[in-house]
């Protein structure tokens, strides 16, 4: 809950270091990302670095986010056609930035990095079961800690994420949790562009998925029902 002042400190570093004009920052950006592996991303020395790391995946190549995606085929769904649909999934691409920072607190370095990325998905509508076009969009800090025991500890007390350091950081794999996570939890357009049939996108239907997916209403509803027995 609490957001502490290195947190404010370690946010403005973005908007800072993206203004041309700090020359060797941008000499030293250029060098890293030639050498760089997204998929095996030093985390420690490229924060150190204050490296910085821009590139775009296909959203074929993040397996998991494209199985999220509406079925490219079936009867409902139609506008897609197969062939049409794979030459659409390799020209639509996850647009992704990675920032690593050390924040100094308390005569210590915090490492940090800041992910930013945005993508346009295709989803299913929960309500008449059509395409949905969906922009996401993430932005999220991560504070590396040496083991799982501190960053259980940490994690309660700060709102960005903590994961454990390490070597190798599949940046891919991470990317692609966060677009998960970004995901609306039932997708529906605001007006659906067909007639709706009966046996499909009853309202009640979406309403009760959407109350399952927010533990507070499911309890209000679950209440409301004991309530009226
Ligand atoms: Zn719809």
């Amino acid at each position: 809950m609490s957001v502490g002042g290195d947190d404010i400190a370690g946010l403005s570093l973005l908007p800072r270091k993206a203004r041309p004009g700090t020359g060797r920052d941008t000499k030293i950006r250029v060098m890293t990302q030639r050498d760089i592996d997204p998929l095996r991303l030093p985390v420690a020395p490229f924060a150190a670095d204050a490296g910085d790391l821009a590139g775009d995946w296909a959203i074929a190549e993040l397996p998991r986010l494209a199985e999220s995606e509406c079925p490219p085929e079936g009867a409902e769904v139609g506008a897609h056609p197969s062939a049409e649909r794979a030459n659409a999934d390799l020209s639509r691409r996850v647009r992704w930035r990675v920032v690593g920072s050390l924040r100094p607190v308390g005569g210590q370095h915090q490492i940090w990095l800041a992910m930013t990325a945005d993508a346009d998905v295709v989803l299913q509508c929960q309500r008449c079961l059509l395409p949905l076009d969906v922009s996401v969009a993430v932005d999220r800090q991560f504070r590396f800690v040496e083991d799982e025991a501190t960053a259980a500890a940490i994690d309660d007390e700060i709102e960005d994420e903590v994961l454990v350091l390490t070597r190798a950081l599949n940046l891919r794999e991470l990317l692609e949790d966060e677009m998960l996570l970004a995901l609306p939890l039932v997708p529906r357009h605001d007006e659906c562009p067909q007639a709706l049939p009966r046996s499909f996108g009853d309202v009640d239907e979406v309403e009760a998925a959407e109350a399952s997916a927010h533990p507070f209403a499911a309890l209000a509803a679950l209440r409301k029902d004991k309530g009226g027995a």
